[in-house]
């Protein structure tokens, strides 16, 4: 690419668009047990193999009969029998109650439960309250999962709470998308890791640490994290001895117009640029390639450099990409709406993410406050926020307008 010809700066949905169609999933896959599941990704539909709950069972601590007993004249039954959970009863006959326990199997004949709060019982005679209804506080057996339904899809991210499902439907070991293998490479002179002193010029190397833990948040397998000087051997060095072992990489700095940044000429030297530039803010010159290695296509990402347009790229374009790259089903966060406590001051030509806190206003509205200084090299103000507010080119904000936002609690993990 002559930097002087520059290509334009694509819209960022037509860019994900066109990027995500480069996500080729995932196909390799390994069993795990349930205690390491978390965070994973479904390679195959899980079919329980049991109802839950596997009986009809009692929701309250009580008394279970037969309500046509009470229907008529006396409401006191003999408490024949104790079923706690873990334990099956006998048959309730006429005339019969059962003191039941919440979990505990109904016994047969019984169909309905009344809370121990209603009842009164003296010796083994239990009085019962004057309207039941037939099934009450009975926990229907299947009512939560069918025995051969399919309780998680193929590309289900497993939650703590589908950790607990499948435990509920008695697996053991889950067919899962091995985890991606990615290498981070920061790029730049002035990098120091944090820990050594600094000569002047010097900064310390944030993103590289930042770019580590996001990946850590998905799951996926660092391979390495490096650290190369902004020259372009010693990157076209790092970027063919990284792609030999992972599934992409992902770099940062050097990837604007100067003199200094050197990515762009590589992944076009090693492969092919498929995009450049995106009309974001911040994150402009954000690159995507896929380079050619030993007859392997490995995707590179291109961000920029400075911290704060990295985790805007990251957790916009990147992350969708490695979670369908991952075999995930869903890798596109859930926008919600609130109403802007700001105004912007005039329309921009890039679609903007500010860095945003999402807090509750008078009369139970959502208000989204800004970060006064949004500067792109500043990550103290993604500290602050607990996501982007997301201003769409061309447009100006004032108080009171209903706008987009995206929790960070939808993108970090
Ligand atoms: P560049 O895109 O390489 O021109 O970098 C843009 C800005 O981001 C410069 O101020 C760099 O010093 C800064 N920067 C680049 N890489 C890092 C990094 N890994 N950690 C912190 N700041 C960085
Ligand atoms: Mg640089």
């Amino acid at each position: 690419m002559i930097k002087s010809n520059l290509p334009g700066l694509t819209p960022v949905n037509e860019a994900l668009d066109k990027i995500l169609q480069f996500a080729a999933p995932q196909q390799s896959v390994e069993m795990v047990r349930l205690e390491h599941a978390l965070g994973r990704i479904l390679a195959e539909d899980q079919v329980a193999c049991c109802d839950v709950p596997p009986a009809d069972n009692s929701a309250m601590d009580g008394y279970a009969f037969r309500s046509q007993d009470i229907a008529t004249g006396d409401r006191r039954l003999k408490v024949t029998q104790r079923i706690p959970a873990g334990s099956v009863g006998v048959p309730v006959l006429a005339g019969e109650a059962a003191r039941i326990f919440t979990g505990a199997p109904i016994p047969e004949h019984a169909d309905c439960v009344v809370m121990q709060e209603q009842c009164h019982q003296e010796g083994d005679l239990v009085e019962l309250p004057e309207s039941v209804k037939v099934r009450q506080n009975i926990r229907d057996r299947g009512e939560d999962i069918q025995k051969h339904s399919v309780v998680l899809g193929k590309g289900t991210r497993i939650r703590p709470q589908e950790i607990g499902l499948l435990a509920s439907v008695g697996v053991a070991e889950i067919p899962f998308f091995k985890p991606l293998r990615v290498a981070v490479l920061s790029t730049g002179d002035e990098l120091v890791d944090p820990g050594l002193s600094l000569n002047p010029g010097q900064i310390y190397n944030s993103n590289r640490f930042m770019l580590v833990a996001l990946l850590n948040s998905l799951g996926i397998t660092l391979v390495e994290a490096r650290s190369v000087e902004d020259d372009p051997d010693a990157v076209r060095l790092a970027v063919t001895e990284l792609s030999e072992s992972c599934d992409c990489i992902i770099s940062s700095g050097g990837v604007s117009v100067g003199e200094e940044d050197h990515v762009v000429n590589i992944i076009e030297e090693m492969g092919r640029l498929e995009l450049w530039r995106m009309a974001i803010k911040p994150g402009k010159p954000l690159a995507y390639g896929e380079l050619e290695v030993e007859g392997r296509s490995v995707p590179f990402f291109g961000l920029p450099g400075n911290p704060a347009a990295v985790l805007v790229t990251f957790c916009l374009i990147v992350r969708p990409y490695l979670l369908k790259m991952m075999g995930a089903k869903e890798y596109e966060p859930n926008y919600c709406h609130a109403i802007a406590d700001f105004d912007t001051k005039k329309a921009g030509n890039r679609k903007e993410y500010l860095r945003a806190k999402l807090v509750q206003g008078e009369n139970n509205t959502n208000l989204v406050q800004v970060f006064p200084n949004q500067s792109s090299g500043m990550l103290s103000a993604a500290c602050w926020a607990n996501g982007f507010a997301v201003i769409e080119a061309g447009s100006v904000v004032r108080k009171g307008d209903q706008i987009a936002f995206l929790l960070f609690s939808e993108l970090l993990s």
